[in-house]
């Protein structure tokens, strides 16, 4: 293992291809504030991901925090500490405080089990995220929500192309926000999006990702500037072309993974049970006590080969400076994201990823210790 393998690299269509997007740009000189390219990614969006209503972002951690915004969500809001800390910090920016609660041991996403013994009188929403692009238990969720009177917005940065039996996994709740992050399997550089049920809801999320702006002279809220820029929606237009043949890719490497780790004592790749459609967009595997070494040890071992993954998620949301105070965030509240955090690791998965080289890390993997 002689060159360096990253967790992921981002795809990139062929620049020769981004030629005339650019020179479209420059001749009709709308660089911003919803220009046609703008116009024809949430077209292009709405219609490949099977949804009504899209809201294009700069980034996904500014659609967090509009979407929050948008519902006037206020108070006490449930949700996973088994995430990326943009999912909590969109609470803090909002002046919310937000209340872990732990996970399901298979999905790895909120445990809808432990979720009514967090619901105080200050709860007003849950935030649950598709962690790896695995969907949540969105039917207990949307029961419990619907029982005491809270929203739902799906932090669904993982899960970008994701369907259940019934269609987009970002049609639950009542909003779900996407990220085009350069690592996340869709990217625009940087990027994000919101999915809403109607257009009254999307036109109230457009006037809040313009300062709140309605009109010339009308401001109608403390909006921000979330907009998304011609740049980043053109090259978004362009990556959707190459997003199936992506899609199919992750597939592939996936399939390399399970069948080389499968039976390799101690090892447990997660199934994505619950998705009709998934996305591959992580490929993590638990490193259980029956393996040889450690998951820091092997993730150590892996480094000094030139491979690099990812302890996603570790350290916990939870045990960050500015939530460790929290009630919830009591390792006893949170027993199975506090082992698991220490378990987990996210091995290489990226359309130019070779076979080879997936061999060669399943290898290495199998070799640890036996
Ligand atoms: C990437 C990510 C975000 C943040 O998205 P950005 O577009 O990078 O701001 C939020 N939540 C999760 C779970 C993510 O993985």
């Amino acid at each position: 293992m002689k060159n360096i393998t990253y967790v992921t690299q981002p795809f990139l269509p062929p620049l020769e291809e981004f030629i005339p997007y650019l020179e479209k740009i420059w001749a009709n000189k709308v660089l911003t504030n919803g220009g046609p390219f703008h116009q024809e990614l949430e077209q292009a969006l709405s219609d490949h991901l099977g949804v009504k209503h899209i809201a294009l972002f700069t980034n996904g951690t500014i659609a967090l925090v509009t979407a929050l915004l948008a519902l006037r969500v206020t108070g006490e809001v449930i949700t996973t500490p088994y995430s990326f800390v943009a999912t909590s910090h969109s609470l803090l920016w909002n002046g919310i405080k937000p209340v872990f609660v732990d996970i399901d041991p298979n999905t790895f996403n909120l445990d809808p089990a432990k979720l009514e013994a967090a619901i105080t009188p200050q709860t007003t929403a849950i935030m649950p995220v598709h962690c790896y692009g695995h969907p949540c238990d969105v039917e207990a969720i949307q029961k419990i929500a619907d029982n005491y009177n809270l929203r739902v917005i799906y932090d669904a940065a993982h899960a970008f192309g994701v369907q259940d039996a019934g269609g987009s996994i970002l049609r639950h709740g009542d909003l779900s926000v996407l990220s085009f992050h350069a690592t996340k399997v869709f990217n625009t550089f940087e990027g994000g999006a919101i999915i809403c049920p109607d257009a009254k809801t999307k036109q109230r999320i457009d006037h809040l990702k313009n300062f709140g702006f309605v009109d010339d002279v009308t401001v109608v809220a403390p909006g921000i500037n979330g907009k998304m820029s011609e740049f980043n929606a053109a090259l978004g237009v362009l990556q959707l072309k190459y997003v199936d043949q992506v899609l199919a890719r992750r597939k592939e490497i996936d399939g390399v993974y399970r069948k080389r780790l499968d039976g390799v004592k101690g090892i447990r790749c997660l199934n994505n049970a619950h998705a009709k459609v998934g996305n591959y967009s992580y490929f993590p595997i638990v490193i259980d006590v029956n393996y040889p070494i450690s998951r820091d040890e092997l993730f150590n071992k892996l480094k000094d080969g030139g491979i690099h993954p990812r302890r996603y998620f570790y350290p916990l949301i939870s045990e960050f400076s500015m939530y460790r105070g929290l009630n919830s965030s009591k390792k006893e509240n949170l027993p199975i994201a506090t082992s698991l955090t220490q378990q987990v690791l996210c091995l290489p998965i990226y359309p130019d990823l070779a076979n080879e080289v997936v061999e060669e890390i399943c290898r290495f993997i199998a070799a640890q210790g036996f």
